[in-house]
């Protein structure tokens, strides 16, 4: 039998129950139960209230399938914890709580002449959740740029944690089992005559990101990480490629032609099509290769 949730209450305010959850797969069932704590506070008070029971943190959304049946627990959804302290002289320590969106934060950060982040531009992502997936490509990964992070443990406790113990490695942090709070950038303010190119930068990476992913379709991009493959880490996008994949479908779920790793979804897709569709790439990509590949897509499942 399933564990009694704890009567909204004192929560009602922050509580909604059979409510959608929104990702940018755009498809997937409903949470029993979605909180959107306003305060710091509130998220440690939610914490301890369902001590016991299956907590799911909702980031932006981007990085994540959820199943049709939706998920059973609470999901928390981070988005009202968003402020930004911008810190201060030629080396700041920008803070950003973790529901802070990324894209906007690395805008921010070049209007005002603040560089070490502009090579993740074009990653939808809240602060949190990127961190989390220690989130990348081509011009570097989050964790780079880290000073430090503040974490809750599930049981409310609360942890500060420096950039050497947070074990950063390629899309992974080694922090799945707590809830990022807010994350310290150290960054560097560049001198005004340099900054144009700091803009040009920023336009680059985006450019480079628009030609390379189908960034203006559903999906959680790239839904495998890359793999070992005779001695080398090699891009899972073209052993999807080269195994054939590309166009594939499943339902309303579609390999896309523009990049092999992200799978796309048309109007009526459900989750069980891209679930399916993953298996079956999986499938063509292990007997080519010889490589199983990983889910860098997470899936919400009830019970799961
Ligand atoms: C068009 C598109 C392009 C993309 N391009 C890239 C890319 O170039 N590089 C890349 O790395 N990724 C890319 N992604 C994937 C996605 O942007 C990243 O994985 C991102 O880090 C997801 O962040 P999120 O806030 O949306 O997390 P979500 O999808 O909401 O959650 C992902 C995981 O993080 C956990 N989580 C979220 N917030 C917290 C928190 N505060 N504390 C603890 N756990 C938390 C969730 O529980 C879940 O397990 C792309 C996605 C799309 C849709």
């Amino acid at each position: 039998m399933a564990p009694s949730l704890p009567s909204a209450g004192v929560f009602d305010e922050v509580i909604q129950h059979d409510a959608p959850i929104p990702t940018w797969f755009g498809l997937g069932g409903r949470a029993d139960v979605l909180a959107r704590p306003r305060t710091e506070e509130e998220l440690r008070d939610l914490l301890v209230a369902f001590a016991g029971q299956r907590v799911r943190i909702l980031g932006d959304g981007a990085n994540l399938l959820v199943d049709d049946e939706g998920v059973d627990g609470l999901v928390i959804s981070l988005q009202h914890l968003d402020k930004v302290d911008w810190g201060a002289g030629e080396r700041p320590i920008v803070m950003a709580q973790a529901g802070a969106k990324l894209p906007q934060l690395i805008t921010e950060a070049v209007r005002r002449g603040v560089a070490g982040l502009e090579g993740l531009a074009g990653i939808p992502a809240s602060v949190g959740g990127a961190v989390v997936m220690n989130a990348g490509g081509r011009f570097g990964e989050i964790g780079a740029a880290i000073d430090r992070v503040r974490v809750l443990t599930m049981t409310g406790q609360e942890l500060s944690i420096p950039h050497d113990e947070i074990g950063f490695s390629y899309r992974h942090s080694g922090l799945n089992h707590c809830v990022i709070l807010s994350v310290y950038f150290a960054l560097h303010r560049v001198p005004e005559a340099q900054q144009p190119a700091l803009r040009e930068r920023l336009k680059e990476v985006m450019a480079y990101k628009k030609t390379s992913q189908p960034m203006a379709e559903n999906s959680a991009g790239c839904c495998f990480k890359n793999a070992w493959h005779e001695g080398k880490l090699t891009s899972a996008g073209m052993l999807i490629d080269q195994a054939g994949c590309k166009g594939m479908t499943v339902g309303g779920a579609e390999v896309s032609t523009v990049h092999g790793n992200f799978l796309v979804t048309r109007p009526g897709c459900n989750a069980r099509d891209v679930i399916e569709l993953m298996e079956r790439v999986r499938d063509r990509v292990k007997q080519k290769f010889g490589v199983h590949l990983q889910n860098e897509v997470v899936i919400w499942r009830r019970g799961g």
